[in-house]
């Protein structure tokens, strides 16, 4: 099942939250300063052996405090009007994110919309590549999982349902 709604990540109790990470994987603003924030020290300590990871690549830690038992850190590109790779980049953030679920066999995750805080990716094409991608290799599994796509903002929770939709 694929749902988009609207709620703050790190209060979901879903076997893997995902965290739209920067490339050293020690934290920062956005969906990553609330998730470490929420999970705690313990958190940032696991990262920190993690030796960073590579824009679209995605690496796989405990929850610690929060309600989801794992966090998955992908790290999405920075918007620079999308003709020097972002879309291929977003792909396989989305794309390395769930077979690292599929692995481990979660039952559930959710996504926030990587990219498009500070780093400025259009939310619609953001939402486009998204919700594909994870269609896509949840077909090409034939396994089952709850897929929560969860928005920050009323404005990102319709075009999400809107391409759920399309
Ligand atoms: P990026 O650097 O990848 O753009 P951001 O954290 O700046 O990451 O933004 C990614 C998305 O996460 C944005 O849509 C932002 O509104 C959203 N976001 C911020 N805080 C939370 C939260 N607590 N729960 C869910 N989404 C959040």
């Amino acid at each position: 099942m694929i749902q988009a709604l609207q709620a703050d990540i790190t209060t979901l109790n879903v076997d893997a939250i995902v965290n739209a990470a920067n490339g050293t994987l020690l934290g920062g603003g956005g969906v990553d300063g609330a998730i470490h924030q929420a999970a705690g020290p313990g958190l940032l300590e696991e990262c920190r052996t993690l030796g960073g990871c590579e824009t679209g690549d995605a690496r796989l830690t405990m929850g610690y405090d929060l309600p989801a038992r794992y966090v998955i850190h992908a790290v999405g590109p920075v918007w620079e009007g999308g003709r020097s790779g972002e879309p291929g980049l977003l792909v396989s953030c989305y794309r390395k994110s769930m077979e690292i679920a599929l692995g481990r066999h979660f039952m559930s995750i959710a996504f926030p919309a990587i990219s498009t805080g500070v780093y400025g990716y259009p939310v619609e094409p953001a939402a486009r590549i998204a919700v594909e991608v994870v269609r896509d290799t949840l077909k090409a599994s034939g396994k089952p999982m709850d897929v929560t796509f969860c928005c920050h903002s009323e404005g990102d929770l319709s075009i999400y349902k809107a391409v759920l939709n399309s």
